[in-house]
């Protein structure tokens, strides 16, 4: 399964089709959720029907459903796969299918872009996360990506022999706590610098660790500063806790973490509309800068979509229709005007943040953008 990567998104939301719009499909493929291949071939099955009522007798989009039905009888492979993104245009020679490890919506657009919104969400949501499990024996570490394992290491150690004596350690005492403690610095260290070794490999954006109460403090202030600063929390599970278990609280955890980013970008939107400087809320307003080519950072609430307007001849996108603002020109009418104003932020080299249950958020319109001016 090729990664993707926010390049690799880019360059998709650069193109356009020439001769023919391009067919942008999501599949949700989760074999957990569609159980039996009666079940994806219902899914898929709705979902041609409606690519193919949006595509309007176009040949070049009836071929794309062709392939995607073939695609999906033949080469899907569902025991790795739980999303699929295709984009396609037959009559420009472009087929491009992305297999994910995580589930998406389902959703069929045809466009004159590509409709990478959704792809790019999911790139945010799943940032790379490094969990480093230790106690005064063990020392795992892992590194997931995309609901997935990409690295792990697994260390267990042998208590010195001093510390092993049943003597001594019957009699306890000062000499004892003394040597176990001079181990459990030394075995912390190693955690430390293990830790350090991977992220030089395979890189992580967060670092979560699960470690008794008694050794925090001494684990975190044995790391080194850069992965200090990407501790985001400890996970509640023990160190010899089995695989899947370690997946899980890494994935609620990544969960916690983009909420808890999401919140601070719209704090900022917050007070950046209330002060009328770097900030413009709702969709006129948003698609207003966006057109000026003013945005930093789109923020958009997760699902949010409004029918709007395009102006062909001079590209700007607009809430109300139907003659432009700018150009006097009279503009075509799309079907979803915050999926098309995603895809030209990207395309201007601009942020976009995706926020899921945002209250806040939705009480500034449910879009809006930081600004670069
Ligand atoms: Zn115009």
């Amino acid at each position: 399964m090729a990664a993707i990567t926010e390049a690799a998104i880019r360059e998709l939301a650069a193109r356009r089709g020439r001769s023919a719009p391009i067919t942008s499909c999501y599949l949700d493929v989760d074999g957990r959720r569609l159980v039996r291949k009666q079940d994806l071939e219902r899914e898929v099955e709705q979902a041609l029907r409606t690519l193919r009522a949006k595509a309007g007798g176009d040949p070049s989009v009836e071929k794309d459903a062709e392939r995607i039905d073939r695609y999906i009888r033949t080469e899907l492979d569902r025991s790795r796969v739980r999303g699929v993104a295709i984009f396609a245009c037959s009559a420009d020679d472009l087929w491009e299918v992305v297999e994910l490890p995580v589930r998406v919506r389902t959703r069929v657009t045809v466009n004159q872009a590509p409709a990478v919104g959704q792809l790019e969400a999911l790139l945010q949501d799943h940032e790379p996360m490094g969990v480093l499990l230790v106690d005064r024996q063990r020392i795992r570490m892992f590194v997931f990506e995309l609901g997935e394992l990409v690295e792990r290491f697994e260390h267990v150690e042998e208590l010195p022999r001093e510390l092993d004596v049943r003597g001594l350690r019957d009699r306890g005492g000062e000499q004892h706590a003394q040597l176990l403690e001079a181990h459990t610095q030394q075995h912390l260290r190693k955690a430390a610098q293990t830790a350090f070794d991977v992220w030089s490999q395979q890189r992580f954006e967060h670092l979560a660790i699960g470690t008794p109460d008694d050794l925090v403090a001494q684990l975190e202030a044995s790391l080194h500063p850069y992965l200090r600063e990407r501790l985001c929390g400890r996970l509640p599970v023990p160190v010899t806790a089995p695989h899947d278990e370690v997946l899980a609280a890494a994935q609620e955890m990544e969960a916690e973490v983009e909420r808890r980013r999401e919140a601070e970008v719209v704090d900022r939107l917050r007070a950046e509309v209330a002060s009328g400087r770097r900030g413009v809320a709702g969709l006129a307003d948003t698609l207003e800068a966006l057109g000026d080519r003013r945005i930093d950072m789109l923020v958009v609430s997760d699902g949010y979509s409004a029918p709007g307007w395009r102006c062909e001849p001079c590209g700007r996108l607009a809430a109300i229709g139907r003659r432009c603002a700018h150009c006097g020109q009279e503009m075509v009418e799309v079907e979803d005007v915050v999926e098309d104003a995603i895809e030209e932020a990207l395309a201007q080299s601009s942020k976009v943040e995706i926020c899921v249950g945002n209250a806040d958020l939705d009480v500034l319109g449910r879009i809006g953008a930081l600004l670069r001016y």
